[in-house]
């Protein structure tokens, strides 16, 4: 035992004790209860950086606190390791993606294990490995069978220079190619789908049975979802058999459709197209075709269309209306074709007034004289009558108006009306639609799981069987960054006989999004070594659902959304029990700290190029004046603090303390050197303590039931902390307001002057008990220094004491005309009028009551007695 706190070699020794006591293994045969502590694996780019520790260490904590409280616990962690930054890699410094993914996973394993972190290393998973994504890829099959995998036509991203699809991520925000320069074109592919469409529903519905999800992340899901309630109406073509569907929610606006739009690419645009109008649209469309679905429905974009010439029915009133496609409408979404309402929607309304189109008005609100409009002779033009409330769409509900025999009904009413009265003309029907649309999980790339199939000429797309798998990504391949996906270029890869005829046939070049590999990496860590299956239906059905999951608020929408998706599929393949794969949620804050910017230049200035001079922040050469605040950490902005640096100095444990005491885990952190600082002096106090503790322990501690005044008290301050300690850590993990509690328990004990009784030894062994989820290692090395011979991690949480809590004793305040003069320690059981008494009769009421006459007494119980007396 070293009386100096060296956090370095303790850190470095238990670390090492823990692995070889297997201390982090997950128990297999045990009665306890379950508990799954899950963080979000990290993709392995080499470099562990605050935002990751803050995640660990928030997941660790929970896992420690779990075991000690009596569960058997989960705590893995793996390595979401397909992706495009290898492919890179390889093509900037050819470097095979797989040895610079391995290697990369080796040193950020390194870096995880010098934090402490109680991780089950045994059940480490890196979706890159072969036994790994073989099941990835059995589970596409298991899609596939399910009808829930399927190929159609989408647009990639084409770089017609390197003649080669780039990932969105290789595409700059203004659509040049990341490496070539070029202007980046859409182009057709037949691509892979996953049917998540057919399970809108159920991950809509199911949000309700995730209570313990931040609602904000619910509410991004079900936005993204997007479910809306309307109607499916079809107008007919004149001069043509044909019909335009459309999708609208607000039915009750019919009558005021003043044109149908189709998406360019909609089959009908050609059919519609009168010759005059045929050059400019198909110029148009040509336009269109290269800009990318973000740039077409931009909010701050102008939408631009252009007139077929050809006209469309309204079939509720017979009116003519004109045909016109535009950017803003995608075939892909809904029924690619929309009506147009200006007066009732704020984007038809400035589409209409750009283009010059009719604005019609048919709701008007509710406090409009109705009747007024009614008596309108037929002629009346009712675009000017409205003329002064149309500056803007009137979106609002109202009283329907020029709507033949729905005029004067509510809107909401209207709608049911309107639809019903569709039904029955046979102009259309009631619809639900989703936002939600299916994924597309191709990826021209190298570095991603294979998809198991092979496109034989005679039998179509065939299943490559399970005895094949896993179908392996060949590694000896040449990144050009150019030209066709480099498994495209292997033909002895991509060369097999059919499975099904035996004729020749070629491989699918195609990978799998990454987000696949994410999507059942929790099922995966829950038999995570088995050879034979994806995982065992027992063992996932024994740990599942994950209890509390840790991650960024940047998976709120796809990752989550997915691992949902497949969770529900599995289900339904008889492959697992549960509907939702996490039960609770929680969505760490960042990790920001100070940046420095030159507000002329917009240049961010590197801390060491910083002075303080006459009261501003200045740059070193130029003196200009700069401007600073907290933002995340990022090298670009010179701000971020390694990790390993503040290890070096100070320890896990402290810069474990510091990320936890901080903030709330939920809430952005604010990185300061000196709070660093100052956890790793409270560590150092409670080192102080119970070493000296150690050293002038009493041979016989005294044990006794009636305990003295000093024993009440600090028997009381540890129940304190126990209580809320463990209120902190429920369901929420308040645990800056637990480490408070901490820091309270310590001083108490310092404080204490009754270092010889039992009460003194609980306290300082329910201290380090208390802290051991947070700072494992001197937890454990001062608990040996104590004389146990078992490690602390398996201690039990301690238990309230109720007994402990009741205060017998209160502190009294005696005032005079509001002025404190002095405080008594009374029972706390007194009455209002023994609580007057004995502060009259206490020498401070003694000596400031002497002489003067009392006119009154206020008595606030439990705290003051204020005397009000004669001048
Ligand atoms: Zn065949």
């Amino acid at each position: 035992m070293e009386s100096q706190y060296n956090a370095a070699a303790i850190e470095q020794k238990w670390q090492q004790d823990w692995v070889k006591q297997g201390l982090d293994k997950t128990p297999e045969n045990s009665d306890k209860p379950k508990f799954y502590a899950l963080s979000m694996f990290p993709y392995p780019s080499g470099n562990l950086h605050m935002g990751h520790v803050r995640n660990y260490v928030i997941t660790d904590v929970i896992a420690r606190l779990k075991r000690l409280q009596g569960y058997r616990v989960l705590h893995p962690m793996g390595w979401d390791a397909f992706g495009l930054p290898a492919e890179n890699a390889a093509i900037d410094r050819n470097i095979p993606p797989a040895e610079w993914t391995y290697k990369n996973i080796a040193q950020m394993k390194q870096q995880l294990q010098t934090l402490g972190l109680s991780i089950d290393w045994d059940r480490e998973v890196a979706t890159c490995s072969p036994d790994y994504y073989k099941w990835t890829q059995w589970l596409f099959l298991q899609f596939y069978q399910a009808g829930l995998a399927y190929q159609k036509e989408a647009a990639v991203n084409w770089d017609p220079i390197d003649q080669t699809v780039l990932a969105n991520e290789q595409v700059d925000s203004d659509g040049y190619s990341w490496r070539s320069g070029a202007k980046v074109e859409r182009k057709l592919l037949r691509q892979w789908f996953f049917k998540i469409t057919d399970y809108a529903e159920q991950l809509l519905n199911d949000l309700d049975k995730l209570p313990g999800w931040p609602d904000r992340v619910k509410l991004m899901q079900e936005n993204w979802i997007g479910k809306s309630v309307g109607a499916y109406l079809e107008f007919p073509i004149k001069g043509s058999e044909e019909k335009i569907a459309v999708f609208t929610t607000r039915p009750d606006t019919v009558y005021g459709v003043n044109y149908v739009v189709l998406a360019p690419e909609h089959p009908l645009t050609p059919k519609v197209t009168i010759a005059q109008q045929k050059e400019a649209v198909e110029a148009f469309i040509k336009e269109v075709a290269n800009e990318s679905e973000i740039e077409r429905t931009a909010e701050d974009k102008p939408k631009r269309g252009i007139l077929t010439g050809g006209t469309a029915i309204n079939p509720f009133n017979g009116q003519e209306i004109p045909i016109l496609i535009a950017d803003y409408v995608l075939y892909e979404y809904g029924t690619g074709a929309v009506m147009g309402v200006p007066a009732h929607d704020t984007r038809d309304f400035k589409f209409a007034t750009e283009n010059k189109l009719t604005i019609k008005v048919v709701i008007v609100p509710e406090d409009t004289d109705v009747g007024t409009i009614h008596e309108l002779p037929e002629d009346t033009d009712v675009e000017t009558f409205h003329e002064t409330s149309l500056r803007e769409a009137y979106t609002e509900p109202g009283i329907i108006v020029n709507s033949g025999e729905f005029d004067g009904m509510k809107s909401t009413e209207g709608k049911t009306a309107i639809i019903e009265y569709a039904e029955k003309e046979g102009y259309g029907k009631a619809r639900i639609q989703y936002r939600l649309r299916d994924w597309l999980i191709s990826r021209q790339r190298y570095w991603g799981c294979p998809i198991p199939v092979v496109h034989c000429p005679s039998c179509g797309s065939i299943a490559v069987p399970d005895a094949d798998l896993p179908v392996k990504l060949p590694e000896n391949v040449e990144f050009t960054g150019r030209g066709a996906s480099p498994l495209a270029k292997l033909e002895d890869w991509i060369n097999v006989p059919c499975p099904s005829c035996g004729e020749p046939a070629k491989r699918e070049t195609d990978t799998m999004d990454t987000f696949i590999d994410s999507s059942w990496y929790y099922l995966r860590y829950t038999d995570a070594v088995n050879d034979q299956e994806a995982f065992k239906l027992e063992k996932a059905n024994d740990w599942m659902g994950v209890d509390q999951y840790v991650g960024g608020i940047e998976h709120a929408i796809l990752h989550l959304l997915y691992s949902r998706f497949f969770t529900k599929v599995l289900r339904d393949r008889g492959l697992i029990n549960v509907d939702e794969p996490f039960k609770r949620l929680l969505t760490q804050g960042m990790v920001q700290a100070l940046t420095y910017k030159n507000p002329q230049t917009g240049k961010y200035i590197p801390p060491e190029n910083v002075v303080y001079k006459d009261d501003n922040y200045r740059d070193r050469e130029t003196g200009e004046i700069l401007s600073f605040f907290f933002e995340k950490m990022s090298k670009s902005k010179y701000n971020g603090v390694d990790p390993q640096q503040v290890l070096g100095k100070y320890g896990a444990d402290t810069a474990r303390m510091f990320i936890l005491f901080t903030a709330p885990p939920e809430k952005d952190l604010e990185w300061n050197d000196a709070g660093v600082e100052g956890q790793f002096r409270f560590l150092n106090r409670v080192w102080r303590l119970v070493v000296e503790y150690g050293e002038n322990k009493p041979k016989q501690v005294k044990k006794t039931t009636d305990l003295t005044k000093f024993e009440k008290d600090l028997k009381r301050a540890i129940h304190t902390a126990i209580k809320e300690i463990s209120e902190d850590l429920e369901g929420d993990y308040q645990f800056n307001t637990a480490v408070s509690e901490l820091m309270k328990l310590s001083n108490a004990l310092n404080d204490a002057k009754c270092l010889d009784s039992a009460v003194y030894q609980e306290g300082i062994e329910t201290l380090l008990i208390l802290l051991a989820p947070f700072a494992p290692h001197i937890a454990e090395e001062l608990w040996h220094d104590l004389g146990h011979k078992k490690s602390i991690h398996l201690a039990s949480w301690p238990k309230v004491d109720p007994d402990a809590l009741v205060v017998d004793e209160i502190t009294l305040v005696i005032q005079v005309m509001g002025k404190t003069r002095g405080t008594i320690q009374v029972s706390a059981s007194a009455t209002k009028d023994e609580l007057e008494k004995l502060a009259r009769e206490s020498d401070i009421g003694k000596r400031y009551l002497e002489d003067t006459e009392v006119k009154k007494v206020i008595v606030v119980p439990g705290k003051l007695v204020n005397f009000v007396v004669a001048k």
